[in-house]
């Protein structure tokens, strides 16, 4: 029976049960406080904003889930750690990957039920890949001494090896002859004419993968399979990921515009009502993160750009 009243009134309600009346509760049940912190409270590092020295992580901000809870932890405890040692704080983007999207969603825009960090939620979700997290954050977190000079060494010669790999497929082209079109047609795709194509070109096409390839390639080299499924990957779904790359650079503009601390946002007038109470309240350090606030609008975002320049003009 599931319930969060306080134990008197359990024992109470479970008697009543025919049968139960003389029932005793070993444990009684219980609700998870989802929300003891008001995530709004919190800054990208997970401290209060308001309680210097003090990290918050997991449910209690807002979240539920095992990895929402571990990831947080990850973030505060680095954090804690650093500040302890003066080092500067360590916030990873919502570019970086799904922590990051978590935190800012959580610290920007609140939650009112439960917080749960689906693939959905994040505009990053093509290029945030369990294959690429090596090579996103390995850097990231060798800068920060939690990985080590000979992991982080492995997984670049592992980069290197793709990089190679991917620009001998785009160099080699494989000739318009009955070879190459005899395997095509036997593979249920078009055969080439002319001037040929690249393996590259090739491996794009859907009824194609790397390993046909070595049918044709003329020195198809022995590469451990994690970098062969990259170079796959990479040249596959490199129109899918170019493009989203490229929201990502225009997205990238506005998220680094920094928001100076001290503005009073009730007092701007060309921004609407909500925007101007929502963005008091959040006080976001960027532009990006003003844009998604939950009640502050693309129109908001511009009026705050032009507020911000006709304000750089007039220090001058
Ligand atoms: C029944 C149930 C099923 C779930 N199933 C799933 C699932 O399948 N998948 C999933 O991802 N998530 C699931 N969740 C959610 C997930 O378990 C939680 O969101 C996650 O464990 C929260 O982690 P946390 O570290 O924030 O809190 P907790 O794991 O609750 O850790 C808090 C800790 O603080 C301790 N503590 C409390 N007060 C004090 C105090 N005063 N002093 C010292 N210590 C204290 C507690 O004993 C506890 O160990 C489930 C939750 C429940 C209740």
């Amino acid at each position: 029976m599931s319930s969060s009243l306080p134990e008197d009134v359990q024992r109470a309600f479970l008697r009543t049960i025919p049968g139960l009346e003389q029932v005793h509760i070993l444990r009684p049940g219980y609700a998870i406080e989802y929300d003891c912190i008001d995530p709004l409270q919190l800054d990208h590092t997970l401290a209060l904003r308001d309680v210097p020295g003090l990290w918050c992580a997991g449910q209690l901000c807002g979240s539920s889930g095992y990895e929402e809870a571990a990831g947080q932890g990850l973030i505060a405890g680095i954090n804690a750690a650093r500040w302890v040692q003066d080092k500067p704080p360590f916030v990873l983007k919502r570019r970086d990957g799904y922590i990051g999207t978590l935190i800012d969603d959580l610290v920007t825009r609140g939650t009112n039920e439960p917080y749960r960090m689906m693939t959905s939620r994040s505009e990053y979700r093509l290029i945030c890949r369990q294959d690429n997290a090596d090579s996103r954050l390995m850097p990231l977190g060798h800068a920060i001494g939690l990985i080590s000079d000979e992991r982080l060494a492995a997984m670049e010669t592992r980069q290197e090896q793709i990089r190679a790999e991917v620009s001998r497929l785009e160099k080699t082209i494989a000739p318009p002859n009955d070879k190459t079109n005899g395997f095509l047609e036997a593979h249920g795709t078009s055969p080439i004419a002319l001037r040929g194509a690249s393996l590259a070109d090739l491996l794009r096409r859907p009824q194609l993968c790397y390993e046909d390839l070595a049918e044709i390639d003329p020195a198809p080299p022995s590469l451990p399979r994690p970098v062969t499924e990259q170079v796959k990957i990479q040249i596959k779904y490199e129109g899918y990921i170019r493009r989203q790359l490229k929201d990502i650079e225009e997205q990238r503009r506005l998220e680094d515009s920094p928001l100076p601390p001290d503005i009073e946002y009730l007092a701007i007038r060309t921004l609407r009502t909500e925007a101007r109470q929502k963005l008091q309240a959040v006080r976001p350090e960027t532009l990006g993160q003003a844009g998604r606030i939950s009640g502050v609008s693309p129109a908001d975002v511009g009026a705050l750009m032009v507020y911000l320049s006709h304000r750089e003009e007039s220090s001058k």
